[in-house]
């Protein structure tokens, strides 16, 4: 008998993550990617304890460890008086998690090292360069087409997953609805070979800098040369324009207010993102399931999109296994659509607001306010690891895993 089928849309890292544990379990999977090669624009890079332990199952661990770098702590800054406020320390996570700390692993160093795997699975068939069009069902199967090097592709499978980023085409045919919002400012991020650990003593490899004209969220990257670089995420100013935004005077000046260099930083990269908080209305429609960014998407301040999809990933395999060996009828994706739906937007959601309006507040007292909560929160052992526990989502997976 022929193994089961999956056809994923998009090699994004959830899609190639999906890939890899459907694969590793015997089946067959059509991954169809868009573009000709992987997507190495800078984006998500944190990964958190709980994401590294799924990474871990599928046996990428090692690789994306050695690939990026280890951060213990991260920081919260004044970035007007360019003071410390306070500092989280992930080693209170010892006794929750093998991993007590995040990896900062650029997102395609991880759809590469997937790639790679998936290359030793006979059943598995990886297609560039084929945009997927459509996505119909019925009762026995889902079918997707596709344009790819030579024109209109025809796939059948057992079950679709659209991993095809917000701009999904899957949810759209299945027209469900992207319910939520996008900011007006979009978000400036440049990467630099200066090093800020230098320059702003005492910053460690993640930084969060507060100010009431304009925050930046500041880390370190490995780099593809391991060399090392650091990003420097900023809001753009709604009334400017993407090529003001991107043009050297924004780029130089937005730089020298994080810290006044006497000569021009050397920037190595430049790129500008729309920033949407939304969430599919639901996951699922018959054989077709969404995840990650095509199911949800967030603001990047506290690096959590690609993980929470990272999450769904695993949670959608262990779903679909249950269902193809039996052990539970195709009912059980409506829990997937559940649990991951509600995980969003109770964490990553309300997080991700959360964390760039602290960063943005205006008003001083709620400023001060806001810095006194952090540092009493920081002082307070039990109340700190608790805070781990949810930035790290830990917190949100473990409730999902018990809700029915
Ligand atoms: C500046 C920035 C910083 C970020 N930092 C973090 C972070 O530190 N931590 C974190 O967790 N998250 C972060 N994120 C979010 C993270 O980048 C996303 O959540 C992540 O990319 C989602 O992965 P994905 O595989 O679902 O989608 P994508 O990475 O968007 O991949 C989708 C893939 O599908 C392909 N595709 C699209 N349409 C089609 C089609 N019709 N047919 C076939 N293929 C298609 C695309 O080419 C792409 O390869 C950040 C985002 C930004 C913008």
């Amino acid at each position: 008998m022929a193994p089961t089928c999956i056809i994923i849309a998009g090699a994004g890292p959830v899609g190639v993550v999906s890939a890899l544990a459907l694969a590793q379990h015997g089946y067959a999977v059509t991954l169809l990617e868009a573009d000709s090669v992987i997507d190495d624009n800078p984006r998500a890079a944190t990964t958190h304890p709980s994401t590294l332990e799924m990474i871990a199952r599928v046996g990428l661990v090692d690789q994306f460890i050695k690939e990026g770098l280890v951060a213990r702590y991260f920081q919260f800054w004044d970035k007007p008086s360019r003071t410390k406020v306070v500092e989280f320390d992930h080693e209170l996570l010892r006794d929750e998690t093998p991993y007590p700390f995040v990896v900062q692993t650029e997102q395609h160093k991880l759809a590469r090292m997937g790639i790679e795997r998936l290359k030793s699975f006979a059943h598995v068939d990886v297609r560039f360069s084929t945009r997927v069009t459509g996505a119909t069902q019925d009762t026995d199967g889902a079918t997707v087409s596709a344009n790819g090097p030579n024109g209109l592709e025809i796939h059948r499978g057992d079950w679709v997953i659209g991993a095809d980023g917000g701009r999904s085409t899957v949810r759209k045919a299945l027209e469900i609805e992207f319910e939520g919002f996008t900011w007006p400012e979009n978000f400036l991020v440049l990467t630099t070979t200066e090093d800020f650990q230098q320059l702003l003593g005492g910053c460690c490899y993640r930084n969060y800098l507060a100010d009431p004209d304009e925050w930046t969220n500041l880390f370190k990257v490995a780099g593809d040369d391991g060399k090392g670089r650091w990003r420097a995420v900023f809001p753009t100013k709604v009334e400017e324009s993407d090529e003001q935004a991107l043009g050297d005077e924004s780029t130089y000046s937005r730089l020298q207010r994080v810290y006044p260099l006497n000569r021009k930083y050397n920037v190595v990269h430049r790129n500008l993102y729309k920033v949407h908080q939304r969430v599919a209305a639901t996951f699922r429609k018959g054989r077709v399931i969404l995840a990650g960014d095509s199911a949800h998407v967030n603001n990047s301040v506290g690096g959590l999109g690609l993980n929470s999809g990272i999450h769904d990933a695993m949670e959608l395999v262990d779903t679909l296994h249950q269902i193809i060996t039996k052990q539970a009828d195709d009912s059980l994706l409506d829990r997937y659509s559940r649990r991951r739906r509600m995980s969003n937007i109770e964490s990553v959601q309300e997080q991700t607001i959360a964390n760039k309006k602290r960063l943005e507040e205006r008003d001083p007292a709620a400023r001060q306010a806001k810095f006194d909560e952090l540092r009493a929160i920081a002082e307070d052992p039990k109340r700190h690891k608790e805070f781990l526990l949810r930035t790290s989502l830990i917190a949100s997976m473990r409730k999902a895993q018990s809700m029915d």
